[in-house]
């Protein structure tokens, strides 16, 4: 091979790489956010409480609620911080193709995140492709962020940017660091709250037949001596 052809390879690549890179940033920007206001966001803070944080904590206990928005209802916020973004970055002159494109795909985060949460049916052929291809993120991968504590899986454009941040404990060692800098620990999601104290009164009306059995088998023993 001659040496432009090595070039033309080299600048394929580059570019292939750079698409990847540009996907993996976008989807953690989204992960991010999310881990941000499941972990820190309070319902009082003002603007955002009721308009993000209220919103996001209805998430985890119904989560099909936000399935009725259309794709603007899903994106305003997203938009406006992107937007908000973009000025700042052009007065910094670092407003390049990349950056826009990170910023395209980070503001659908939630539009691909709410496919995650319809049946096949509802999403259509080619969704419910892109979602068993695993070119977008599945139906199956999102369920492992609404399972347990609710603290896994932040990120909901991609299947793939997921497993390796959960493979480095990247959202626990983030929420160590806060907690040793500022003292300020993640919250628990009501939801979450809710399920352990229903473990709870589960598990001590389980106890009860024990309890009961074994102080009716002392009697029937001591009966017995
Ligand atoms: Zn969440
Ligand atoms: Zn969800």
């Amino acid at each position: 091979m001659d040496h432009s052809t090595w070039i033309l390879i080299a600048e394929i690549s580059n570019f292939i790489a750079t698409l990847f890179a540009i996907v993996f940033v976008a989807d953690l920007l989204v992960g991010f956010v999310h881990w941000a206001e499941d972990n820190y966001g309070q319902v009082h803070w003002p603007i955002i409480g009721k308009s993000v944080i209220e919103p996001n904590l209805l998430h985890h206990s119904k989560p099909k609620a936000f399935c009725k928005n259309n794709w603007w209802q899903s994106a305003d916020y997203q938009i406006m911080g992107a937007l908000t973004l973009m000025v700042i970055a052009s007065f910094g002159g670092w407003l390049h193709w990349e950056l826009v494109a990170v910023l395209a795909l980070a503001v659908n985060g939630n539009e691909v995140h709410k496919w995650s949460h319809r049946s096949k049916q509802e999403n259509g052929k080619l969704i419910t492709w892109l979602q068993d291809h695993k070119l977008i993120q599945s139906r199956r991968q999102h369920s492992n962020h609404h399972s347990g504590d609710k603290n896994t899986y932040y990120c909901t454009l991609t299947e793939w940017v997921n497993p390796i941040l959960e493979k480095i404990h990247f959202w626990r060692s983030l929420e160590w660091t806060i907690e040793k800098v500022t003292g300020v620990s993640p919250r628990v999601d009501p939801a979450v709250l809710k399920r352990q104290a229903r473990e709870r009164a589960q598990a001590s009306t389980i106890t009860l037949p024990e309890i009961t059995y074994s102080a009716h088998a002392s009697t029937v023993y001591l009966e017995a001596v």
